[in-house]
């Protein structure tokens, strides 16, 4: 074995050997000289010294942790919505590992639990108090290398002194002393050892047998044993508390690194006796275990790279479970909390619902809310939207999707609202609740609740003008009175009762037949029975056929009073005849009408006339309650300057009392006041009785229905709904009766008919067009007259058209101004002709519901592309010869190519030489210029077709 001098080594070590030479003397190798050989041990020792003087002590130096705190704190609402704060404790932890027995990569790990961060903690407490524990030995290693330098010279001192004084005196001396210096370094012996060594005191220096001369130095080596012996106990107590704080740092990241898995995966099962954990027992806390997670094999093999998933899993579970108590304490109270769209779950909730498969039946992601939305008869697209909680944009769009193009403002029909309600994912009902008319319903269950008793017929009188109408009336009034009491008449209030002997009948003096047209065009029934008036000594007339026409459209049984019998120009027969033609055909012919001849000047008659009345009132069986809130129909209506709106009523059903509540069609008000047809005060009125009614908030509209309510409030917020549905139904139904649209109402209704009122210039023109279409009268579809007359259309026509739903054709004849207005404002369709067949086939195609006329094209001739010109400023220009019929400007034409169309366009221009021409005949060339296209080749084929529009026929 070579020998290694100090000079060597230092080259080895690349070390000045002085300075080595100096170290190996502090570490106590007595070495002079560069040229002293090195003996192994002699390395080992200066190892072992170079190691202690640093700080390093052996195996125990292997890592370096570096922490560093932040707290932070996170607002975050919880399940009952209140505000917690959290405070998150974030420690950074940079670990330096030796190399040689350290894995990789076990630096920083961010988000700690709490439990970790207490071990981590505890971890790093154990490992300082460790550290700082080797520094005590290191400092306690320093001092002894001190004191043993300091025995050293005591020795050689004392050799010195016992040289000079006596040599046994001194041999004793220094024997004493090398015990104490051999006890010393025996002691620092079993400190290296770790054993605990003997804790008695290094072999005093017992009394030296002599104690001569120098005291000083044996003291001081008795000092300096006592200290050793001091040392060596105080080391190994360090050394003790160092191994336990070792052990618990250790034991810590033991329990960091591998248990980690099992901390949040093993069910609660009885914990290994784990000498590790026993070590810390008491000083952390149990890992809350989570049943029925998932519990991953191989718990305790943790690599570094786990940890950061480990770690969020466990404080999201955490979290998870907080938001899982708050929801199931909400539910607990009733509340479905859990499920409260808009709330959002914390971040850790919801990712453990993505581990977990979703487990938990709560989604986070607000969703549209599905509203049940109420649509009235009309809404407007921004209150539908509105309705919907949606912009009116949203509705916008999605009707142009539907293919309707509509306005914020535009009033949608029920129908249509709803399709847009459903097709945006919401619950569309036709409106009733937030429709207030919803709550008249009681009332009607009130009425039907209450017995009915026979009512009197109401009539109306109807007939030509001055066939004596009001004569009648009033012959009949005036009998009454005379039968009555005196006064006479002191007010016409347009309706009054007579009783008869038979029984009771209510007039309804509506003059004119305008009226009774006008209520029924409202939908309002007021007559039971007509009695029409025809001057015997006159025979029919237009008001006489017009009179029957509305009577037999509305229903009405008739009863022909055949005035004047006292003339003597009288002649029933005839009118009877005329009559049946009309279609109201007498008892005695084997009809339904009963005709009574009489005399409205004398009065023959008239109680027949009447009692004729009661007995059809007999077969229609009228009845009405009695016990029951009023309600009727308003017969006229006024403003007057000193009482306000006054309305002229007749109760129907019911009874009308002063002092009620009544809603009249969009008005309402209390009853203040109550006049009978006499002009008198009433308090009450029954079935059948008209009366002149006070209170009114607004003038009603005759034929407008009143009804009596509980509730003023509620007949206020009816009166009010109605106003805006009245006019949202006015806009919505501008379109009443149209030809047009007929055959889409015939669709609708099951009856198939289509009404129509002919007027024309001339009887026979007015026949003969009556004729043809009713022979246009298919299986499918039935051709109505309801009436057909001479003459100009009239304001009666039109209240006829309305109140029958017909369309007016007027052959050579014209609406007047009044009759133009009303057919507008209700949009009624009038027809003017002047050929009979075109009105035929109007009415045909109206049949078919092919109004709208057919294109066709019709090919009317070819011209064959012989030469192709680009001028610069025009463009392509084909020069053609016209092969087959003709070509004109306005054509359109199909580019044929080897007979393949490839293009079709219209004709830009047409020339001829260098003029433009309308149209260029076969056999003619021409130069013709394509319409947005240049395209064209030497030999193509331009095939010209023109559009026609042709109207469709069955
Ligand atoms: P209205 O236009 O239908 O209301 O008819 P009026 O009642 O005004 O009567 C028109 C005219 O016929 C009046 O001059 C009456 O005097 C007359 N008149 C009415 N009824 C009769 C009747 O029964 N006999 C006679 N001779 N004249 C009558």
């Amino acid at each position: 074995m070579a020998v290694t001098t100090v000079a060597q080594f230092a080259a080895q070590l690349n070390r000045p050997a002085a300075a080595l030479l100096e170290q190996l003397q502090s570490a106590g190798v007595a070495k002079q000289s560069l040229d002293d050989a090195l003996t192994e041990s002699d390395k080992e020792r200066l190892l072992e010294f170079l190691r202690s003087s640093h700080g390093t002590a052996g195996a125990e130096r292997k890592k370096i942790t570096l922490t560093r705190k932040s707290t932070t704190e996170i607002k975050q609402a919880d399940a009952s919505g209140k505000a917690r704060t959290i405070q998150v404790e974030v420690r950074k932890k940079r670990t330096f590992v030796k190399r040689d027995d350290a894995p990789a990569g076990s630096d920083a790990v961010p988000g700690p639990t709490a439990e970790e961060l207490d071990l981590q903690r505890r971890e790093e407490e154990a490992s300082a108090q460790a550290e700082a524990i080797r520094k005590q030995e290191a400092e306690l290693a320093e001092a002894r290398r001190v004191r043993e330098e300091a025995e050293r010279a005591a020795r050689e001192a004392a050799e010195a002194a016992a040289k000079a004084a006596a040599e046994a005196a001194a041999k004793a001396a220094a024997e004493a002393a090398e015990a104490a210096a051999r006890a010393a370094a025996e002691a620092a012996a079993a400190k290296a050892a770790g054993t605990p060594p003997a804790p008695e005191p290094a072999p005093a220096p017992v009394e030296p047998p002599k104690p001569v001369e120098p005291p000083k130095p044996v003291l001081r080596v008795v000092k300096a044993a006592d200290k050793a012996a001091e040392d060596a106990a105080k080391s190994e107590d360090l050394a003790r508390r160092r191994k336990a704080a070792e052990a618990e740092a250790a034991a810590i990241r033991a329990m960091m690194a591998a248990p980690k898995k099992a901390m949040v995966a093993k069910p609660p099962e009885p914990p290994k006796p784990d000498p590790n954990k026993e070590a810390i027992k008491g000083t952390i806390h149990k890992p809350t275990a989570k049943p029925g997670a998932p519990a991953p094999a191989g718990a305790g093999t943790a690599k570094p790279g786990d940890k950061k998933q480990v770690k969020s899993e466990k404080l999201s579970s955490s979290w998870a479970d907080d938001a899982a108590k708050k929801r199931a304490a909400l539910k607990t109270r009733g509340d479905a909390g859990g499920n409260r769209p808009g709330w959002r779950a914390p971040r850790g909730g919801a990712r453990r619902g993505e581990r977990d498969g979703g487990g938990g039946s709560y989604t986070p992601t607000p969703e549209a809310q599905i509203q049940e939305v109420h649509v009235p008869e009309t809404i407007s697209v921004a209150d539908l939207a509105h309705k919907m909680s949606v912009k009116a944009s949203e509705v916008i769009k999605q009707l142009m999707k539907l293919g309707q193009m509509v306005t914020i403002n535009q009033q949608l029909d029920q129908e249509t609202a709803m399709i847009v309600v459903e097709e945006m994912g919401h619950k569309a009902f036709a409106a009733k609740l937030d429709d207030p008319e919803a709550f008249t319903e009681e009332e009607t269950a009130a009425h039907a609740a209450a017995e009915a008793v026979t009512r009197p017929p109401v009539v109306t009188v109807m007939g030509h003008v001055d066939h004596g109408k009001t004569s009648l009336l009033d012959y009949i009034r005036r009998a009454r009175v005379a039968a009555g009491e005196a006064g006479g008449i002191t007010q016409h209030i347009g309706a009054y009762h007579v009783e008869t002997p038979r029984g009771m009948i209510t007039f309804l003096d509506t003059p004119g037949h305008a009226a009774f047209t006008a209520m029924r065009a409202r939908g309002a029934k007021a007559t039971d029975i007509v009695i029409l008036v025809v001057a015997a000594d006159d025979g029919v007339m237009p008001q006489t056929k017009e009179a029957i026409a509305h009577a037999k459209a509305a229903g009405v049984p008739i009863v022909v009073a055949m005035n004047k019998i006292d003339k003597p120009d009288a002649n029933i027969e005839r009118l009877k005849s005329e009559l049946v033609a009309e279609g109201v055909v007498p008892e005695d012919f084997g009809g339904d009408s009963p005709f009574v001849p009489v005399s409205a000047k004398v009065g023959t008659g008239i109680d027949t006339l009447l009692e004729q009345v009661l007995l059809q009132a007999e077969v229609l069986e009228l009845k009405a309650p009695i016990d029951a809130g009023g309600r009727g129909l308003v017969v006229e209506a006024k403003l007057d300057k000193g009482r306000g709106p006054v309305a002229t009523v007749l109760v129907q059903s019911g009874t009308l009392k002063k002092g009620d509540v009544v809603l009249a069609g969009s008005s309402y008000g209390r009853v203040r006041a109550m006049l009978d047809e006499d002009g008198k005060p009433t308090d009450s009125a029954g079935p059948s009785i008209p009366v002149e009614i006070q209170g009114l908030t607004e003038v009603p509209q005759a034929g407008d229905e009143f009804m009596v309510l509980t509730d003023e409030r509620r007949a206020r917020e009816i009166a009010t709904f109605r106003q805006g549905k009245y006019r949202d139904v006015k806009l919505a139904k501008q379109q009443a009766a149209k030809l047009e649209n007929m055959f889409e109402q015939m669709g609708e209704s099951s009856a198939q008919t289509l009404s129509l009122i002919v007027k024309a210039d001339v009887q026979g023109s007015q026949e003969a067009l009556a004729q043809s279409l009713v022979k246009l009268s298919t299986p499918e579809v039935k051709v109505q007259i309801v009436h057909g007359a001479v003459g100009g259309i009239s304001e009666s026509d039109i209240n006829l058209a309305i109140a029958s739903k017909a369309v007016i054709i007027g052959f050579n004849t014209r609406a007047d101004a009044g009759a133009r207005k009303l057919a507008e404002n209700n949009g009624v369709d009038i027809r003017y002709y002047n050929i009979i067949y075109d009105a035929v086939d109007d009415v045909k195609a109206a049949m078919t519901g092919m109004l709208a006329p057919e294109q066709r094209e019709e090919i009317i001739g070819t011209a064959e592309i012989r030469t192709v010109f680009v001028a610069s400023k025009i463009g392509t220009v084909a020069g053609c010869m016209v092969t087959a019929g003709q070509v004109t400007r306005n054509a359109r034409f199909r580019l044929l190519r080897d007979n393949v169309v490839i293009y079709t366009g219209e004709i830009e221009s047409l020339k001829r030489m260098k003029d433009d021409v309308r149209e260029v005949k076969e056999g003619f060339e021409c130069g013709i210029k394509l319409k947005n296209y240049n395209d064209i080749k030497e030999g193509d084929q331009l095939e010209v077709f023109e559009v026609k529009e042709v109207a469709r026929t069955l």
